[in-house]
């Protein structure tokens, strides 16, 4: 069963949860076993989502725009020979695009109808991009002097932009004061839009 675990003091939360951090204040993680057949594997599209049991969502709860698989370069660098990947050909044009596919197909199938995030560049947009693919309303907590140029890419998936005065700091803060009522689809605090294997911790 897949469980929220505390990665400072081991305690474990069901994932319906809306906490995002430990009342401890430490950070969660996800205590999740993956399983995948080759066999299987090897049939299905070429998207993320074709390795669905490495990933912490249930079935029938995936949420794709395409993304993953993309392809490799070959270069020569300084007389070296390299493969470079091509992560800007992500839907929203950014490798953001792989952990926000994950982690708002599981705030959908929780039945999460509202989400902030805080980003002035590309997680905003991967979030934005995937919340409108579910359905789901979202707010883009951004720094107040920030750039347009990915502002407008965030609006155009749909996504409320809340500038917010101050610094970056100033912006974290605000978004993090809205997500005590709402899910907070954090693109650094979510273990659903990270979800590499890390050793986790257990209790004395
Ligand atoms: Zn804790």
């Amino acid at each position: 069963m897949t469980e929220f675990i505390c990665r400072t003091c081991g305690d474990r939360y069901p994932i319906e949860t809306m906490h995002w951090l430990c009342p401890c204040g430490g950070l969660l993680d996800l205590d999740f076993t993956p399983s995948l057949d080759p066999q299987v594997v090897m049939k299905r599209p070429t998207t993320l989502w074709r390795y669905r049991e490495a990933l912490p969502v249930p079935p029938g709860a995936e949420l794709s725009l395409g993304e993953g698989f993309t392809p490799l370069l070959p270069l020569s660098i300084g007389g070296r020979e390299v493969l470079v990947k091509q992560e800007q050909l992500f839907p929203t044009g950014s490798y953001k695009d792989r952990g926000a596919s994950v982690m708002i197909a599981m705030a959908a199938h929780l039945g999460i109808r509202n989400v902030v995030e805080d980003s002035s560049g590309n997680a905003g947009c991967a979030v934005g991009a995937y919340c409108a693919k579910a359905g789901i309303h979202c707010r883009i907590f951004v720094p107040a002097d920030n750039s347009p140029g990915k502002l407008g890419q965030i609006e155009l998936y749909g996504a409320d932009l809340v500038p917010v005065p101050g610094t970056r700091e100033d912006t974290a803060a605000a978004c993090k004061a809205a997500a005590a009522d709402t899910y907070y689809a954090s693109h650094v605090y979510n273990p659903f839009f990270s979800t590499e294997p890390k050793p986790l911790p257990t209790r004395l």
